[in-house]
């Protein structure tokens, strides 16, 4: 339920309000548009309706929300959301943020030297994996908490802020102390305890679509983490299992303006991962900006053919180099800039 609040609602009659709700056994949640002041219900409708809060002082009207996730959805926060993730960085605004880095963090050394070629070429997050999901135990699982150290280290002598997965709750305090925005990848898009206690934090996510999953499953997984409290949720559209092989997996493109359409959430494109293969990060990259997406995470590699993960679809400093470029173009043909 949403109850939307008259233009001149005073402090006290808000207060009044989140009282009763928190009676009722529910959770207020407060949210300051430009255009209005709304204060969302969280918990059981049912329970919600049986005080007639549009009898309440300053209290305009009372709506219940359709849809079956509703802080991130439209009828919550009709302006898009603009996620503040370091100075001068922020995602779902004019500017369209690229994030670009290896897969993973493979010694000190070479992720300096990627943290300044991406920043070099117009990158605002520098992306690496310290806690590797891989599917073989058996393959190359990161260098953890070592890893993580030396995200940070890159983070403070390139001057760009960070952004690494998590897979495990217990990482929590590491993340906090490293990562500007913490990942949650593909494969724990629904590990709802994870969600849960990355929504008691106000960090920066950046939560990657499971690669099974609807946009609804998806929107719910990211109301998992606003429930909690956490509004900076960006969500990450990085490709869906379908029947066709050519690529590791399939873009779903129409992503972008269907969440548009249903979410006040920014979402990003991640060229790399759908495609599996570096020949086509380019070409989707460009879609992705075209199509209307906040941003992009690709991954680079400064020789593809040492990485110690998904080489094949690392892009090599003057591809990516030339790529931005082309993105720039693009960007402003869409009312962008990068
Ligand atoms: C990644 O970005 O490092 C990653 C593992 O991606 P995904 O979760 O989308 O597979
Ligand atoms: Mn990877």
């Amino acid at each position: 339920m949403i109850i939307v609040l008259k233009p001149g609602a005073s402090k006290k009659e808000i207060k009044h309000i989140e009282d009763k709700i928190r009676a009722l056994g529910l959770k207020p949640m407060l949210s300051s548009g430009k255009e209005r002041t709304i204060i969302g219900v969280i918990g059981e409708e049912d329970i919600a309706r049986v005080q007639p809060f549009e009898a309440f002082p300053g209290v305009e009207s009372v709506m219940p929300i359709q849809k079956p996730y509703k802080f991130v959805s439209k009828e919550f926060h009709k302006e898009p959301s603009i996620i503040k993730v370091a100075p001068g960085v922020e995602v779902g605004g004019e500017k369209v943020i690229v994030m670009a880095g290896p897969c993973t963090v493979e010694n000190k050394e070479r992720l300096f030297k990627i943290a300044n070629i991406v920043k070099k070429s117009g990158a605002k997050v520098l992306r690496g994996g310290a806690f590797k999901p891989r599917t073989s135990p058996y393959s190359f699982q990161g260098l953890r908490d070592k890893g993580m150290k030396f995200l940070y280290d890159a983070k403070k002598a390139a001057g760009i802020p960070i952004v690494t997965e998590i897979m495990d709750p217990r990482d929590l305090p590491l993340f906090l102390k490293y990562a500007d925005i913490i990942q949650v990848g593909a494969r724990n898009m629904q590990n709802f305890e994870l969600l849960k206690e990355l929504g008691k934090t106000r960090k920066p996510i950046l939560l990657k679509r499971g690669m099974a999953n609807t946009i609804k499953d998806f929107l719910l997984s990211a109301e998992y983490i606003f429930s909690e409290g956490n509004h900076n949720v960006i969500l990450c559209e990085r490709g869906i299992r379908t029947f066709e092989d050519s690529t590791r997996f399939t873009l779903d493109i129409s992503a972008v303006p269907v969440i548009k359409k249903l979410s006040h959430l920014p979402v990003v494109i991640d060229p790399s991962h759908c495609s599996g293969i570096w020949d086509y990060v380019a070409p989707l990259s460009k879609a992705a900006v075209a199509v209307g997406a906040d941003g992009l995470i690709i991954e680079v590699h400064d020789d593809p053919e040492q990485a110690l993960c998904d080489g094949p679809q690392a892009l090599k400093p003057s591809k990516f180099d030339a790529l931005m470029t082309e993105l720039k173009l693009i960007a402003k043909a869409v009312g962008r800039s990068i």
